[in-house]
């Protein structure tokens, strides 16, 4: 590990809500629990930005040498439609309408899921436990919340007794607020309510006979509530206490916050030392949402088939978008910035072309090692990446006053520059260039030639007809031909 760089990097603490020096626990392990989706529908847009901002998170730390264990769950289970432990079963109510089996739902879901992270290059985490798949450990848990007092069961349902706990500690810790503004927003319990206090939440649900989805508790038949989920699961594979829990700013107030309370409750100590949250993805400054309608499918933005998208954006072009703003700000969705992305994320790919073709001179006339630092501290800066890009493309100036014989580079310094624009392009920003298969197969590459050589043979019987379709059609779905004396080039 680079010492040097560790020591360097700071982490926007959501806890303290100040920039920490990142310091793991047990260095070189890193502990990282991401919440992941809940997979009773699409994914949308909003969704990827924040597991592509814990994608870049997690690149980063890998590429300053720790050994990350990513945890990132599925939440396949125990998630009502209300916040408060009310309303239907998501997954209940969704089989309903397609007419499937909860576990077909979940199944179809998690697969489209992996798909959209795997079209947007994310890492897989190390492991993604799901709800169903840890019923015992919950139930484990739960006993132990219990016994310490923390937790009553009623009829059948066991509810996390929040006033208690609050009287010992600081329940309103991660969002920073008092017990009184904490009660704002939450309705008064009514004469069906089991609950004790008002901001009590469940951990585990009694079924009714019609749950589709229950198991056998020493409570009787039921199904755990959201929040304990993720407790149990990353107790179980980061132990009692890690470095990094994430997720979006939406889950702090409750999810987070009853996550804390769980755990200490449970284990006595907080379970995260760094608690870090990406902010929304909005459109026209309204969250994204499932529940908003205004999620884009990443289906629908790369085709263009939605009402808001003049056009279809391509996978890099929406990556490149999102890097393009702090993890930690808002970022609105428009057809203009996503259009400027696409010209961004095109000029960094074609700079890498002529960065290959650079040769070296005796000596440099820029300073590469200089660079290379301010990269760096772009990203130990709480992994500001639109800091990162700026630096990036003063790399692009470089290549380009080099091969305009403007600056010179020594064959060293040529090394580095490559290095290092490739380590931040692909590796920590996560980008791929899109002219090339992804995996490796030269597949894209051999079909573009096959397709080049049609249009050539095709000039050269004078079939105007042929040869102007190929190359409209190709720029219909984005892709460029550009006649040049040594043959025609392409690019995306
Ligand atoms: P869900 O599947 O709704 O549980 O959400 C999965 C993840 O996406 C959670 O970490 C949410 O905080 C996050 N998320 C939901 N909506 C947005 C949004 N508009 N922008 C960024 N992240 C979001
Ligand atoms: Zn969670």
């Amino acid at each position: 590990m680079n010492e040097e760089k560790d020591i360097k990097l700071t982490v926007y603490n959501t806890l303290s809500r100040t920039k920490e020096p990142f310091e793991p626990l047990r260095p070189p392990f890193v502990g990282m629990y991401v919440c992941g989706p809940t997979v009773y529908s699409d994914i949308h847009l909003g969704n990827c930005r924040t597991f592509i901002s814990f994608d870049m998170i997690y690149r980063y730390l890998l590429h300053l040498g720790y050994k990350v264990r990513y945890v990132r769950n599925i939440t396949d289970a125990g998630h009502l439609e209300g916040d408060r432990d009310e309303g239907d079963d998501k997954f209940a109510k969704r089989a309903g309408l397609e007419q499937l089996e909860p576990m077909e739902i979940v199944q179809k879901y998690t697969l489209g899921f992996h798909e959209v992270l795997s079209l947007f290059n994310t890492l897989p985490p190390g492991i993604e436990p799901t709800a169903t798949g840890h019923i015992t450990e919950q139930i484990e848990m739960i006993k132990k919340i219990i016994a310490r007092g923390y937790a009553y069961e009623i009829n059948g349902s066991v509810y996390f007794d929040v006033q208690k706990y609050g009287r010992e500690h600081d329940y309103g810790q991660l969002t920073n607020r008092k017990p009184d503004e904490l009660l704002e927003g939450t309705r008064e319990l009514g004469g069906q309510d089991e609950k004790r206090g008002r901001l009590d939440f469940a951990l585990w649900i009694k079924a009714k006979p019609e749950t589709l989805m229950q198991w056998p508790s020493p409570w009787g038949w039921g199904f755990p509530g959201w929040h304990i989920e993720c407790s149990a699961m990353s107790t179980k594979y980061l132990g009692v206490t890690f470095d990094i829990h994430g997720g979006g700013m939406d889950l702090q107030a409750t999810h987070h916050t009853n996550e804390i309370a769980q755990s200490r409750a449970c284990n006595g100590t907080a379970p995260a030392k760094y608690w870090m949250h990406t902010n929304m993805l909005t459109v026209n400054g309204v969250r994204m949402s499932k529940t908003a309608g205004n999620g884009f499918l990443p289906r629908e933005l790369f085709s263009g088939n939605h009402p808001l998208l003049e056009q279809g954006y391509s996978p890099m072009t929406v990556r490149f978008f999102m890097a393009q703003s702090h993890y930690r700000s808002t970022l609105d969705f428009s057809n203009e910035a996503l259009k400027a992305a696409g010209k961004g994320y095109a000029k960094l790919m074609e700079s890498l072309s002529v960065l290959e073709k650079l040769s070296p001179s005796a000596t440099s006339s820029v300073d590469i090692a200089g660079l290379e630092e301010k990269c760096h501290a772009a990203m130990n800066d709480d992994f500001n990446s639109p800091v990162l890009i700026a630096r990036l493309f003063d790399g692009v100036r470089i290549i380009n006053s080099v091969s305009d014989g403007k600056e010179t580079l020594s064959a060293s310094d040529l090394d580095m520059l490559r290095r290092l624009m490739h380590t931040f392009i692909f590796d920590v920003l996560g980008l791929r260039d899109e002219s090339k298969s992804a995996d490796g197969s030269g597949i894209i590459e051999g079909l573009m030639k096959l397709i080049i050589n049609i249009r050539k043979s095709a000039r050269e019987n004078k079939d105007w007809n042929t040869s102007d379709r190929i190359r409209d059609e190709l720029k219909a779905i984005g892709v460029e031909i550009k006649d040049a004396k040594e043959g025609a080039e392409w690019k995306i």
